[in-house]
């Protein structure tokens, strides 16, 4: 799939519409939820716009890596010592609804299992 040039995201890592950012570097930038599904609910978005996770390549290691390292920095940048969780909703069925991958990470109360 050719990626996307332009997405909702990108509107916000480029100012065009705002947000709540909380952290920002080079690969990445993390804002608060729209519509939280958790008191704590902050979206980890790459700057380079792969429209999802099925749509990684091996050359995209650091990138994702970097997420992940990203998500533990601002969970414990916002308190989440007692856990959280970590979700990347793919495609369709996993419920995508902004093609440009992000991390969703969920905390501030205790989480049921399995989700919906
Ligand atoms: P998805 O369903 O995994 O694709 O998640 C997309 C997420 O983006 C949803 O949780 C939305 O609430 C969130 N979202 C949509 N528009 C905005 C926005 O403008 N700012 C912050 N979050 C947004």
């Amino acid at each position: 799939m050719t990626p996307p040039t332009e997405t909702l995201f990108t509107k916000i890592i480029n100012r065009q519409i705002p947000a709540e950012i909380i952290y920002e570097d080079d690969l990445a930038i993390a804002f608060k939820d729209i519509n939280p599904q958790a008191p704590i609910h902050v979206l980890i978005v790459p700057k380079q716009p792969l429209p999802s996770l099925a749509d990684a390549v091996p050359e995209d290691h650091r990138v994702l890596g970097h997420l992940l390292m990203t998500v533990k920095r601002v969970a414990e940048q916002v308190g989440l010592e007692n856990g959280y969780r970590v979700v990347i909703n793919t495609g369709v069925d996993g419920g995508q609804t902004v093609n440009h991958l992000h991390l969703h990470l969920l905390g501030g109360r205790p989480l049921h299992w399995p989700p919906g």
